[in-house]
């Protein structure tokens, strides 16, 4: 097991009070209404659960990521819409912010956070999804600042978010594309800011998934999010950030399967057949050990991948352990909750267990943030030490420029 310290195990019972108390009552409900979990927002919030990773010079009280991590987890083992808010208002868009934002950006970012914004990361498009470098949102430059046009989908929060992080394509004034760049926009105060059609999910169902439109919508320099590389290399670093977001969304996958291991052990000792607890039958108590020993690796990968840092004085996780850990946790959790339902037999494939909810939450974490496949690819290219161009032209336009 990993060590926490005694501070972190107490983050984590605090945590798990909580969701315990307030957030596993109410999973059912959110799930069967689709309905943002506010009351949830607000007992975060008032926990100190939201901006946690903002350092104290912005209001924050600076923990970590695995400190977020923890509280992921306990929130995502009683409802997966609570963990994926837990993430967003602690780790992705704002710890973009928080490393490349000017003191004014930060200082805005954190008060919305604290204040329980869960904060929208705008990336994929109808036509740019694993591909996402592809996307044809743009931003014009005008005068000091920009306007942007396009359409971004699948976007999480579209609708409850108050605080956008888009990516856009980068003109500048003489029509030249400068590189892929960050704007920071805020529903109900950014015109041009639109929320569009909501797709109904699978799972995860309390948290909407929109379309985000820009219609002619102009930011000043001052919403503009500059990594120290500028245009030309700031997308590769913005998304550097995000994974400290992908770390989380594996933490959330894991938390829900933990749920559901969890709830099936102890069925297994309730649940009697030929006389005898279900889990007297070895065949019953093999799957339960392949599921614990999933859940512990899983478990330790994402802390490790939590507590690491990339390359180069990076302060986000390391992109390797990220994505291996992502990969891991995503397909492992899947299989346990899928197991864990199985040994519920007909009472898991009820909707009043939730089991089936947990299910139906947990396999969207091979997709979103990055597919596993995708991620497999990052993986493959860092401990090959190559680049892996996915377009047609991608190898012979590396041999043409060495
Ligand atoms: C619930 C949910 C929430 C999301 N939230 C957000 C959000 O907040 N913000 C945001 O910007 N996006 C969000 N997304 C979008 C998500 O990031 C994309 O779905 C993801 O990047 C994959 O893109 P796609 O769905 O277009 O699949 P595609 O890219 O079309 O992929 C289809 C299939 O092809 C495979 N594939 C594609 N290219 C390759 C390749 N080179 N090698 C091997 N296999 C490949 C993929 O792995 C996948 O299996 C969310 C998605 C979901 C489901």
């Amino acid at each position: 097991m990993w060590q926490l310290t005694e501070k972190q195990l107490d983050l984590q019972a605090r945590a798990r009070a909580v969701a315990t108390e307030v957030v596993g009552p109410r999973a059912a409900e959110v799930d069967r209404t689709e309905s943002y979990p506010w009351e949830n927002v607000e007992a975060l919030r008032e926990a100190g659960m939201t901006g946690m990773t903002v350092p104290a010079e912005f209001g924050g009280p600076g923990h970590s990521f695995l400190d977020a991590v923890l509280v992921v987890e306990e929130m995502a083992k009683q409802c997966g819409v609570t963990g994926r808010i837990a993430v967003e208002a602690n780790m992705g868009a704002i710890s973009a912010i928080m490393a490349y934002g000017t003191d004014d950006q930060r200082r805005l970012a954190a008060g919305l956070v604290l204040d329980g914004d869960k904060p929208a990361i705008c990336i994929t498009e109808p036509g740019a999804g694993s591909a996402a470098s592809m996307m044809t949102t743009r931003a014009d430059r005008r005068g000091d600042g920009y306007v942007l046009n396009g359409k971004k989908h699948w976007i999480t929060g579209g609708g409850v978010s108050r605080l956008h992080l888009v990516f856009a394509r980068v003109f500048d004034e003489h029509g030249e594309e400068e590189g892929i760049g960050g704007f920071l926009a805020i529903r109900d105060e950014t015109p041009g800011l639109v929320i569009g059609r909501r797709e109904p999910t699978m799972g995860l169902r309390g948290i909407p998934e929109t379309e985000v439109l820009f219609e002619d919508m102009a930011v000043g320099a001052d919403m503009v999010l500059m990594p120290p590389s500028g245009f030309g290399r700031g997308f590769a670093e913005l998304m550097n950030s995000y994974n400290s977001q992908r770390v989380g969304a594996g933490t959330v996958a894991l938390g829900l399967a933990t749920g559901a291991y969890e709830r099936a052990l102890a069925y297994t000792k309730e649940r009697e057949q030929f006389d005898r607890p279900i889990a007297e039958f070895q065949g019953v108590q093999w799957m339960l050990a392949d599921m614990s020993i999933r859940l512990e690796a899983a478990r330790s990968l994402t802390y490790r991948a939590a507590d690491s840092h990339g390359p180069d004085g990076s302060p986000f996780p390391d992109p390797t352990l990220a994505a291996q850990a992502k990969v891991f946790t995503s397909e492992n959790c899947i299989d346990v909750a899928n197991d864990a339902l199985q040994l519920f037999g007909a009472a898991g494939y009820s909707r009043n267990n939730p089991i089936e909810r947990i299910c139906r939450d947990v396999r969207m974490f091979t997709i979103g943030g990055g597919t596993a496949q995708i991620l497999r690819t990052v993986v493959a290219a860092r401990i090959l030490d190559m680049k892996l161009p996915q377009t047609r032209d991608g190898f012979q336009r590396l041999a043409d420029r060495s």
